[in-house]
């Protein structure tokens, strides 16, 4: 896996760096998305939460990770899959919050539906989160 972190740090021209490389390998790990929180208890305390702050940053604007809004005014970050480049995220999927585990899922296959807009407006984002039962808590029922 240290192969691959170097990798995608790499391919985005950024330096590797502790903090990066720990960061980066949560997210290969973790199946679901990530809130800041989880990432800074994660990371260990020898990351504080500026690091952390700056490092989520800077792998949001090179494309590396997405965020997905939450009810509670807050995000959650997850893994890009979709050839996101440096400013332009291509994360067209749905994502589903569990009702039972609590986990928010990137559906990478399901293609957020195209939405017509009045004339005059214009769209930069749409975000569809679903809630329902994820895979693994629907088996385990
Ligand atoms: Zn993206
Ligand atoms: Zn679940
Ligand atoms: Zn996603």
């Amino acid at each position: 896996m240290q192969d691959q972190i170097r990798d995608i740090l790499k391919s985005n021209h950024l330096s590797v760096t502790g903090s990066r490389e720990k960061i980066l390998g949560l997210f290969l790990l973790e199946p679901g998305a990530l809130a800041h929180g989880d990432i800074e208890k994660k990371a260990g305390a020898k990351f504080d939460r500026v690091t952390v702050y700056r490092t989520l940053q800077t792998f949001v604007e090179k494309g590396i990770i997405h965020t997905i809004p939450t009810d509670d005014n807050s995000v959650l970050y997850a893994l890009c899959k979709d050839n996101c480049t440096e400013g332009h995220h291509h994360d067209h999927h749905v994502h589903l919050v569990c009702n039972t585990c609590g986990n928010t899922y990137c559906l990478d296959n399901v293609v957020t539906p195209e939405i017509r807009l009045p004339k005059g407006y214009t769209s930069s984002q749409i975000d569809v989160v679903i809630k329902g039962v994820c895979a693994n808590c629907n088996v385990s029922l």
